[in-house]
């Protein structure tokens, strides 16, 4: 599904099926009161209504499958969302809003913000189980991100960079990063502390922020200082080389297509980057299983996709 000669990206009827049949697997359901009862919707046809309108029993109120999703009020056709889909999932680095504002003909200010609820939509919402919980390896370790937009060249010193902290569970191969304020331990160890199991195995570097948690984990550390990598204890493997590996694959793309990512938006791409490593074709995931993931990722999320001002949501236009 690489290529955008396929119906859903040209049929805007083909497109809404396309998207109800992920969204809905069992038939539609109510976004309002979450009836999911199928003899107490309908479908409403006809000259009258637009196309892909429901009409629920329960409480008596309408609704299409983009009504609270990241798609909602949007006036960009779903063919055009379902290819920008299609884009994100399948670019391996990312790709920019302007080539995908170039291959989509929408204008650029609208391909940001589709591009930006589709990172939404990549999100992990809600409480997530502790990584680690069968006493495997989770490799935490901290990055920073340099050079955002506002800063100006040769000024983009230590107070300008963005921490980003990751963890990294060797065993599912799953990934969670989060935007931190600094690499102190009231910003790091909350952090740590909600998303590792205790039966965790901790590995990080020597950094001083991590030792505190030596009474609490398993912890093993590398020393960076002394060249240290890599260390072997009988079956463990010590190293965090595998979140570092990640923090390249993140930082090559952040410098090489997102070169204006603002710090207020860090936590968007994070997600992005986050949500292809999770479901990466290592893992068995191919192009087109990655893009259904986004689409059933598209609900749930609208209400978080607010402006901090309250101004309500930002609207492509
Ligand atoms: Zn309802």
């Amino acid at each position: 599904m690489s290529n955008l000669q396929n119906p859903i990206f040209t049929d805007e009827t083909k497109a809404r099926e396309w998207l109800e049949a992920r969204v809905w697997p069992n038939g539609p359901v109510c976004p309002h009161c979450g009836n999911a009862d199928q003899d107490k919707i309908t479908g409403l046809k006809g000259k009258a209504h637009r196309p892909g309108l429901y009409q629920c029993a329960e409480c008596r109120e309408q609704f299409t499958v983009t009504v609270k999703t990241v798609f909602e009020r949007s006036k960009i056709p779903l063919t055009k969302w379902l290819a920008a889909l299609f884009l994100m999932t399948a670019s391996k680095k990312g790709i920019s809003a302007h080539q995908v504002h170039r291959m989509l003909g929408i204008s650029y200010k609208s391909t940001w913000f589709l591009m930006h609820r589709l990172r939404e939509a990549m999100r992990v919402g809600g409480l997530l189980p502790p990584m680690g919980e069968t006493g495997g390896a989770v490799e935490v370790d901290e990055t920073f991100i340099g050079r955002m937009q506002g800063v100006k060249k040769g000024r983009a010193g230590a107070a300008h960079k963005n921490t980003v902290l990751s963890l990294l569970d060797r065993e599912t191969g799953q990934v969670r990063s989060f935007h931190v304020a600094n690499t102190t331990a009231d910003e790091i160890l909350p952090v740590v502390r909600a998303n590792l199991a205790k039966e965790a195995n901790l590995m990080t570097d020597q950094a001083r922020v991590y030792q505190k948690l030596g009474a609490e984990y398993q912890h093993d550390t590398v020393n960076h200082q002394e060249d240290e990598y890599v260390r072997r204890e009988g079956d463990k493997v010590i190293t965090t080389n595998t979140i570092e590996s990640y923090f390249s694959v993140f930082k090559r793309g952040m410098r090489g297509t997102y070169q204006h990512c603002s710090e207020k938006h860090l936590h968007r791409y994070l997600a992005e980057f986050d949500f292809r490593h999770n479901n990466r074709v290592a893992l068995g995931v191919n192009d087109s299983e990655r893009a259904v993931t986004l689409a059933k990722g598209i609900t749930g999320k609208r209400l978080t996709y607010r402006r901090p001002n309250g101004k309500g949501s930002a609207t492509p236009n």
